[in-house]
């Protein structure tokens, strides 16, 4: 379901625009969906007030918790089933954040992630990508919200942009703590500018050779990384967000010092910050992990030649974390 059927619906069971907006605003913001029990605290006609089981229930089935899988550092990863069975993840972070999932499955192929395994099976609508942050916030406050989690955003483009301008308008989620995360499409870069809620972009570099990006992000879009940062740096300096580019280290892969002075040929000067995350080992991916020490020199390394980088865990490591493993085992033990 889109959100402008979800209006729709709405419309149906009696709502007038201003109806519209106050539910919308009720339910992305876990408000009660009308006043109090007396008459003259009553905001809604009584045909609607009379359908808000029937409501709820609907809103509720767009994303139901499957199971909650807390970490040691404070995030904790949501399986999230949809209302036709396919399950998506999402990840609770710490300091109020959020990473929602935008499809189930993903085309891009990326070698080093569990969810481009299978490819794409569907898209999310934008009323399922809005009902995760309903969800989460069910259980904890949310503030800002990162599209990181399954899927490549530029891939179901609409339905993310309405769900950004829905987020930045009824959710409350201040615009630049929305992060439309991609592998660099130059569709983002029309498009994203155009829109009244702009978010802050974060774009997964992993690489700086154009050969190697090739092989392990198969299906991206062919942009030589020279050119993604120049077009990072064009909306970073309209927008006055800084992009903030996403590396997955791998040992013996993207880890070595060409590459890092690839990264300070690229982005030294630039308004960026780098964020590094070694990679997360996973059963049935080969590709190893760098020790901490050796990723933190490379951190420091980058930082003292003008590359603000900052080097990340991946949330909630020691529950499968990394986009699509929380799924992953739970079809290889029979759940979905
Ligand atoms: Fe898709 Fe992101 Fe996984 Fe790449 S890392 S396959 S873009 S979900």
């Amino acid at each position: 379901m889109r959100i402008e059927n979800l209006r729709a619906r709405l419309r149906e069971l009696g709502a007038k625009p201003c109806h519209e907006d106050r539910l919308m605003r009720a339910w992305l913001q876990r408000l009660p969906l009308d006043g109090g029990p007396r008459p003259q605290e009553h905001f809604l006609p009584l045909a609607l007030r009379q359908a808000l089981p029937v409501l709820t229930a609907e809103l509720d089935g767009l994303a139901r918790l499957r199971s909650q899988h807390p970490g040691e550092d404070g995030s904790s990863r949501l399986l999230v089933e949809l209302a036709d069975g396919q399950t998506v993840e999402s990840v609770l972070l710490p300091r109020d954040g959020l990473c929602v999932s935008t499809q189930v499955g993903c085309a891009v192929g990326c070698v080093f992630c569990m969810t481009g395994k299978d490819g794409l099976l569907r898209q999310l609508a934008s009323a399922e990508i809005v009902a995760q942050v309903a969800l989460a916030r069910s259980l904890r406050r949310v503030h800002k919200v990162v599209f990181m989690g399954m899927g490549e955003p530029a891939h179901n483009l609409d339905n993310v942009v309405e769900a950004i301008e829905t987020l930045g308008t009824d959710g409350a989620i201040p615009h630049k703590n929305l992060v439309f995360s991609t592998v660099g499409d130059e569709r983002v870069f029309e498009r994203l500018p155009q829109m009244r809620v702009k978010p802050a972009l974060a774009l997964s570099l992993h690489t700086t050779r154009a050969g190697l990006r090739a092989q392990l992000l198969p299906r991206a879009q062919r942009i030589q990384p020279e050119a993604l940062v120049e077009l990072g740096e064009a909306y970073a300096r309209a927008t006055g967000y800084p992009i903030q580019y996403q590396w997955t280290l791998i040992e013996g892969v993207n880890d070595s010092a060409d590459e890092l002075e690839g990264i300070v040929r690229l982005l030294a000067g630039k308004y960026a910050v780098m964020n590094m995350i070694p990679f997360n080992t996973v059963e049935g991916l080969d590709f190893r992990r760098p020790s901490w020490e050796k990723a933190a020199d490379a951190a420091r390394w980058l930082h003292q030649r003008g590359v603000l980088t900052k080097l990340r865990r991946s949330a909630g490591q020691d529950v499968d974390a990394g986009c699509g493993q929380l799924r992953a085992r739970e079809i290889k033990i029979g759940f979905v």
